[in-house]
C-alpha cells in the first residue's frame, strides 16, 4: 500500500523513526538480538499483577495513581533516596523523550558518542535538538577530554550500547564538574550487570551534582521489557521538570498492572540479586567460549557482548546464524560493521550459539 502523506504535518513527514531489533513471530528461535533477560521476572511481580486484576473493587475500572507514588517509594527505598528524587515512565524510552523535551535547550549542541544507543539521534530529530557526535577512541572507549566544548547537554549510555564498555564513575564526575551549566544524562539501562554495580552507578552522584540525570529500566535486568517501565533519578528540581512535562503530555503513563508488577519486582531483592549474578556468570562463560573460537570480545559490563573475528564478514555470520535459528544483532554503521552484538542467553541458548558458530566458521 502506498501511504498518502498529503494530510501529514511537515514534522511528521520529516521523521526517520527508530527501528527496534526484530521480534520474530515464531518462537523456536534462539533470540539473542535485543538484550532481553533470558530468565522470567520475579514470581512476586507476576502475583502482584494478577492481584490487580482480581481486585473487584478497583481492578482496572479506576485510573491508576498519576504519579506512581507506591512504585516511586519502592525505588526510593531500594536506592536510599526520597520519592522526589525518582521519576517513572512508560519504558525508559519515554523517560528519555521527556528528558530531551525538558532539558535540551537548543542554544548549544547536545553531545553524544558516535557509537551509542541509536534512539538518541532519533529523539534529537523529533525534538529539534542539534546533536553532535563525539567519536569513541580507538578502543571504543569514551575520553572525557573529547567533550571539552560548549554544549547544553551530554548523553551517554553506561555501560555503552552496543559496546558494553563501562565508563568509570570518576569520568562522569569529571564531565559533570567541567559542564556545570549542562545536563549530563547517564542512561544506565544495563548498569545492573556491572560486576560491582554500587561502585558503577551514577545514582551515587545525584546529590553531589545538580546537573546529573540517571535513567534506568525494568526491561533488561528485571526481565519486564513487555511491561514498559523505566525511571529517572536526579535532584528534586530536575524531577519536578519531568513531572511538569509528563503532565503536559500524558498524566497516566503507567497503568495499574505495571505499577504493581514493577513495585513487587523491586521489593523482591533476593530474586533480583540471584538472576543478575547468574547472567553475569553466563556472560563470562560466553566471552570465554567466543574467545576460544577466535573472537575478540570487548570487556562487557552488560547482558550482551560485542565481538569480532578477524578475516570474517560479520553480516554474513549473522545471516548464517539466522538461517540456523539463532538471531544476533549486526549494525551497518561503518565503524562497527565487523562486530556482532550478542545478548547473553541461558546456558542452553549460549551453547547452541557456540555450536552453530563452530559449524559456520
Ligand atoms: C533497552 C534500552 C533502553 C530502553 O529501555 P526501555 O525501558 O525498554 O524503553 C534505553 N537505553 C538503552 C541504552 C537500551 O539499551
Amino acid at each position: 500500500m502506498t501511504i498518502d502523506t498529503r494530510l501529514w504535518s511537515d514534522k511528521a513527514k520529516s521523521l526517520t523513526p527508530y527501528v527496534p531489533g526484530e521480534q520474530p513471530k515464531h518462537d523456536n528461535l534462539v533470540k539473542l538480538n535485543t538484550n532481553e533477560n533470558p530468565f522470567p521476572p520475579s514470581p512476586k511481580a507476576a502475583a502482584a499483577m494478577q492481584a490487580v486484576l482480581a481486585d473487584e473493587a478497583a481492578a482496572l475500572r479506576l485510573y491508576p495513581e498519576p504519579e506512581s507514588d507506591h512504585l516511586r517509594d519502592a525505588l526510593a527505598d531500594y536506592y536510599g533516596l526520597s520519592r522526589d528524587e525518582v521519576f517513572v515512565g512508560n519504558g525508559s524510552d519515554e523517560v528519555l523523550a521527556l528528558v530531551f523535551a525538558c532539558f535540551f535547550k537548543k542554544t548549544r549542541p547536545l553531545l553524544m558518542p558516535d557509537i551509542s544507543y541509536s534512539f538518541y539521534p532519533v529523539y534529537a530529530d523529533t525534538f529539534g535538538v542539534d546533536a553532535q557526535t563525539v567519536p569513541l577512541n580507538d578502543s571504543f572507549g569514551i575520553d572525557v577530554d573529547d567533550y571539552d566544548k560548549p554544549c547544553d547537554a551530554i548523553i551517554l549510555a553506561n555501560p555503552n550500547a552496543p559496546t558494553g564498555k563501562l565508563l568509570p564513575l570518576d569520568d562522569i564526575r569529571t564531565l559533570a564538574t567541567r559542564h556545570p551549566d549542562a545536563i549530563v544524562v547517564i542512561d544506565e539501562a544495563y548498569i545492573d550487570y556491572a560486576d560491582d554495580v554500587k561502585a558503577a552507578s551514577a545514582i551515587a552522584l545525584i546529590r553531589e551534582f545538580d546537573n546529573i540525570v540517571v535513567t534506568q529500566t525494568f526491561s533488561k535486568s528485571r526481565a519486564l521489557a513487555g511491561l514498559r517501565v523505566g525511571m529517572a533519578f536526579a535532584n528534586p528540581s530536575l524531577i519536578a521538570a519531568l513531572m511538569a512535562m509528563k503532565n503536559s503530555f500524558n498524566s497516566y503513563p503507567l497503568d495499574r498492572v505495571a505499577q504493581a508488577g514493577a513495585a513487587a519486582s523491586v521489593a523482591d531483592r533476593e530474586y533480583f540479586e540471584r538472576r543478575r549474578t547468574e547472567v553475569i556468570e553466563l556472560r563470562h562463560q560466553l566471552t570465554a567460549d567466543l574467545v576460544a573460537l577466535g573472537f575478540d570480545v570487548l570487556p562487557s559490563a552488560a547482558n550482551f557482548v560485542f565481538a569480532t573475528i578477524a578475516g570474517q564478514d560479520a553480516a554474513d555470520i549473522a545471516a548464517k546464524l539466522r538461517s540456523e535459528g539463532v538471531i544476533v544483532r549486526h549494525f551497518k554503521q561503518a565503524r562497527i560493521k565487523d562486530y556482532l552484538r550478542i545478548s547473553v542467553g541461558t546456558a542452553e541458548q549460549n551453547a547452541r550459539l557456540i555450536e552453530v558458530l563452530k559449524q559456520i566458521l
